[in-house]
């Protein structure tokens, strides 16, 4: 049992390694707050890729990891819907071009790896980020402050708890949060790709019956997949050998990238979703998995998570400026309030194309159909639909 040591006081605590923790440290720490992180270095090996999307690349931009971070992220440029169900009712192709929203691309692909890699290098010499290399085991909520017990006996004190430590979050149980679960009957299946032709920055999602089989662009010619499946049928493919499965997956992709050949181990994630039903408690602020989960479907989840640390780090900095209590409650409420629709929309629309996909109920096919069939034929909707898909609100906004 490691020994207690007097608690070190800081402007905000955030819990947790993974990006949305050390994002929001890193953003934290740039606004002008003492910042500590406790998160553990170099933790498991991620195989996954990340798509980030503009308004997420701007805020890389912002904490200064960008450049590093782009020398191995491959451009998105089109996005291509290629309605693979073979149902009786089958949408048009739909192709979403960045150029038509006068953008080079609409994001950018990357290995978590690399992304996780360069966000540690930065969190470990930040000014103003105090790394606790350690887990939290045990939280306090007082009036004025937050206590967090490191498992090395550190202690921590803050106005603030940032909690960033995922879907089982310690510090969402300890301040009594609660969380609504729920599971798909499908797993997704994740690995890495080279290919015989080249991608051309297009990122192309088939819809098929058990859920989307996405090919998304990594740097020369390869790609990620992230391929839906029902749960006997990702277990058929896991078993597969690797030239078996290269053959099966390029039968799939209908050979648009020419044969595979894999260059990662393959994943499995089951699909599931949870949502808080706050985001806010006595001096403490969910982001990231710590609030919302939903299934790797449309390059969402990372995104929404970046859109809360912008959030948080604008509404306690306008605080900050006020010299008022960046842990308190009106500060706080006004982070939920900001997130509330935003939180929702997202999950509810991951859920939506998830199960349309899954039925075979022909009104809501025909739903599905004419929504591509006009994401096709009319620009101002398409247009309206690619703002949306990188950013809430933009699409109104900012129509041309
Ligand atoms: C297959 C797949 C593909 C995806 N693709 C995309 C994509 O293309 N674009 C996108 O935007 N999103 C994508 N996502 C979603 C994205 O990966 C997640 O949103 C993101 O990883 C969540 O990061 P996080 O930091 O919130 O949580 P996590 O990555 O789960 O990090 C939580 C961290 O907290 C630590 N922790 C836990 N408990 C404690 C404790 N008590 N004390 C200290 N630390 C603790 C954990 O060790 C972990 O490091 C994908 C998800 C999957 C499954």
């Amino acid at each position: 049992m490691a020994k207690t040591k007097q608690a070190r006081m800081f402007d905000i605590a955030v819990v947790g390694g993974g990006p949305s923790g050390r994002i929001a440290a890193l953003r934290f720490a740039k606004s002008g707050f003492s910042t500590a992180l406790v998160a553990t270095n170099g933790g498991m090996p991620d195989g996954r890729t990340t798509a980030l999307w503009q308004k997420s690349i701007s805020l890389l931009e912002e904490i200064g990891v960008w450049p590093q971070i782009r020398e191995n992220a491959a451009q998105l440029r089109k996005m291509r819907m290629i309605d693979d169900t073979g149902r009786l009712i089958r949408a048009p192709e739909v192709i979403f071009d960045s150029a038509e929203l006068e953008l080079e691309e609409f994001g950018f692909n990357m290995l978590n790896s690399n992304l996780n890699a360069v966000l540690e290098e930065h969190c470990a010499t930040a000014k103003n980020i105090t790394l606790v290399d350690s887990t939290v085991t045990k939280v306090d909520f007082l009036p004025q402050s937050a206590v967090l017990h490191a498992e090395t006996g550190e202690v921590i004190e803050a106005r603030l708890v940032v909690a960033a430590d995922g879907r089982n979050s310690l510090v969402r149980k300890a301040a009594d949060i609660d969380v609504r679960h729920w599971s798909y009957p499908q797993a997704a299946l994740v690995l890495n790709l080279e290919h015989s032709l080249p991608h051309h920055g297009i990122s192309t999602e088939f819809h098929t019956p058990t859920g989307p089989f996405t090919l998304v662009p990594l740097p020369g010619r390869q790609s990620s997949l992230v391929c839906v499946e029902s749960v006997d049928g990702a277990e058929r493919l896991l078993e597969m050998k690797d030239a078996l499965i290269e053959m099966e997956l390029e039968r799939r992709a209908h050979s648009i990238l020419g044969s595979f050949k894999l260059v990662s181990q393959v994943q499995s994630f089951p699909l599931s979703g949870l949502s808080a039903t706050r985001l806010v408690g006595d001096r403490v602020a969910l982001i990231g998995e710590s609030a919302h989960v939903f299934p790797p479907i449309g390059a969402q989840g990372l995104n929404l998570s970046l859109r809360d640390i912008a959030d948080l780090d604008k509404v306690l900095s306008r605080a900050a400026a006020r010299q008022q209590d960046v842990g308190g409650q009106d500060v706080l409420k006004s982070y939920e309030a900001n997130r509330k629709s935003d939180v929702r929309t997202r999950t509810q629309a991951v859920d939506l194309l998830n199960r349309s996909l899954l039925t075979g109920l022909l009104p809501v096919q025909l739903a599905r159909g004419a929504g591509m069939y006009l994401a096709g034929k009319v620009g101002p909707f398409r247009r309206l639909l690619m703002r949306e898909g990188m950013a809430p609100g933009s699409g109104f906004t900012l129509s041309r």
